[in-house]
């Protein structure tokens, strides 16, 4: 820019400083605007509590599309009554309310209070999880959660760093598995050079069951979803040990090269965990990259009563965990952790403008240097951390501990009723059954769809579905410890009266 512009540009009034044109930025006169902002927003959603007595009010999407398309984007509204307003008619007067029992569907947890407070907390300070320039306190707290959730896995010399979620700390699983691999045996440098012709022979080995970002990451790795091998599953839907080993086999036998297993510890569709010390004797014997997937069995890290249903993971190069999966956290707060610190090095890169080589981590500690995909990054670790602070960890192993056990006596009622057919036991929450009712002749998945969607666009009870061989059945995710089993017995009534009237 040349100096006579600038003297040419319109100054900007200094007395413009508490003026209206600046009354919407955050800045130390505009507190008590702030201030109000936040108690209305509050009361809009003290309202969603109130107001809301079934999980989905069964708006269409045409309904609802038509609404927020009508609105005209360049004509604000005159203020936060009519901006709140217009939010609630839109939006939480519809939103899907993951607090109540009769939502049984998804992976989403609900969230304790502690990490909403720190919510507010986050957005309005803002600060960014690259650069210590940028976050100072913040990268101490990201590194120390990293730190206490390596020693609950069980590792002693481990890195990690916050991500999105986990289908982002699976790609970094799955990346630092390729370069490891590329590095240390083949000593070749993908980072530098990108893939070799090996490449294309590089095998990755997961079960049927496992999550589908497993396959979409070989092809945003540039191995394509040929690469992945799906190795069948046993009676529980956990990984098949024997079928691993001889897939394994198989591959070398076939001149391919495996690099690495992704084993799940809980499936989003049966909540059952692949068995972990079998599965790394494999990984040891050939030398593969282990990962261990645990976005939703992470929570098992925080019971007493169920630990044990993790021993192994201790074992694996890398672990993903998803705290807004299994840790009542609101998305997004997620991690991924590396056995041996230095692997995370793979991912380093240096910027001039942020973390130069020269410069001296032990002074000014580079969160970017461990991030893949984000730079600018939310301080998410502060809700987790007040949640430790205030609640402690043995307080969510109760609640976990309350779902497993919800979930089993399901399973029992499950189980006893001759109208529902119930395909497996779950180690966490998960059940996948269906009504098939005695005597009646149908196309039980035609009817097991109709259920679901009849009593999702009623808007009384919100299940999830998933198909076992072709077939069509019904899914609950039982992540509440507000959820009784008196809940699951009307939800079980609904499911069948339901069914009656449309089978
Ligand atoms: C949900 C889930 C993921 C993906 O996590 P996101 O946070 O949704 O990206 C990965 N693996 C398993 C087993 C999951 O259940």
């Amino acid at each position: 820019m040349h100096t006579d512009q600038i003297t040419l540009a319109t100054p900007v009034q200094p007395n413009n400083r508490g003026g209206k044109l600046l009354k919407d930025i955050f800045y130390e006169e505009t507190a008590g605007g702030y201030q109000q902002a936040i108690d209305k927003a509050r009361d809009a959603v003290l309202g969603f509590l109130r107001d809301t007595e079934q999980p989905f009010s069964g708006i269409r999407p045409a309904v609802i599309r038509e609404a927020v398309y009508s609105t005209d984007l360049n004509r604000p509204l005159a203020d936060y009554d009519a901006l709140l307003a217009e939010v609630h008619a839109l939006y939480i007067r519809h939103a899907t309310a993951f607090h109540l029992p009769q939502y049984i569907a998804h992976l989403n947890c609900p969230v304790v209070i502690p990490a909403l407070a720190a919510e507010v907390i986050i957005s309005a300070i803002n600060s960014s999880q690259d650069t210590y320039d940028q976050s100072a306190g913040g990268t101490f707290i990201e590194r120390r959660l990293i730190d206490w959730t390596a020693n609950e896995i069980g590792y002693t010399n481990a890195d990690g760093v916050f991500t999105a979620g986990g289908s982002q700390s699976n790609l970094m699983g799955l990346l630092l598995a390729r370069d490891y691999f590329a590095l240390q045996v083949l000593g070749h440098d993908v980072k530098r050079d990108g893939l070799s012709e090996q490449a294309r022979r590089f095998r990755i080995f997961v079960s049927d069951k496992a999550h589908f970002s497993n396959e979409k990451n070989t092809w945003l790795l540039g191995l394509g979803e040929q690469a992945m091998v799906k190795v069948k599953t046993d009676s529980r839907f956990r990984m098949d040990v024997a079928a691993l080993k001889s897939a394994v086999e198989e591959a070398l036998a076939q001149g391919n090269i495996p690099i690495a297993i992704v084993a799940t510890a809980g499936t989003t569709d049966f909540g059952n965990i692949d068995p972990l010390e079998p599965i790394a004797d494999i990984a040891s014997a050939y030398n593969l990259w282990m990962h261990v997937d645990a976005a939703y069995g992470c929570g098992l890290l925080l019971s007493d009563k169920y630990r044990h249903l993790l021993g192994g993971i201790e074992r694996a190069d890398s672990v993903t965990v998803d705290y807004h999966k299994s840790f009542f956290q609101p998305i997004s707060s997620s991690a991924f952790l590396v056995k041996d610190k230095s692997t995370l090095q793979l991912v380093k890169h240096h910027a001039d403008y942020l973390n130069p080589p020269e410069q001296d981590y032990d002074e000014l500690p580079a969160q970017i240097n461990k991030s893949i995909t984000q730079s600018t990054r939310r301080f998410d670790a502060l809700k987790l951390w007040c949640t430790l602070r205030l609640m402690g960890k043995q307080k969510l192993g109760i609640y976990t501990d309350m779902m497993i056990d919800t979930a089993a006596a399901t399973a029992a009622l499950l189980q006893q009723d001759p109208d529902f057919d119930l395909l497996s036991s779950s180690d966490l929450g998960v059940l996948v059954f269906r009504f098939r009712p005695a005597g009646i002749d149908t196309d039980l998945s035609a009817l097991n769809l109709r259920i679901k969607q009849s009593l999702f666009f009623e808007g009384t009870y919100i299940l999830a579905s998933t198909k076992v061989e072709g077939e069509f059945y019904l899914k609950f995710t039982i992540l509440n410890p507000v959820t009784t089993l008196s809940h699951i017995r009307e939800i079980l009534e609904a499911i069948k009266s339901t069914g009656y009237t449309a089978g």
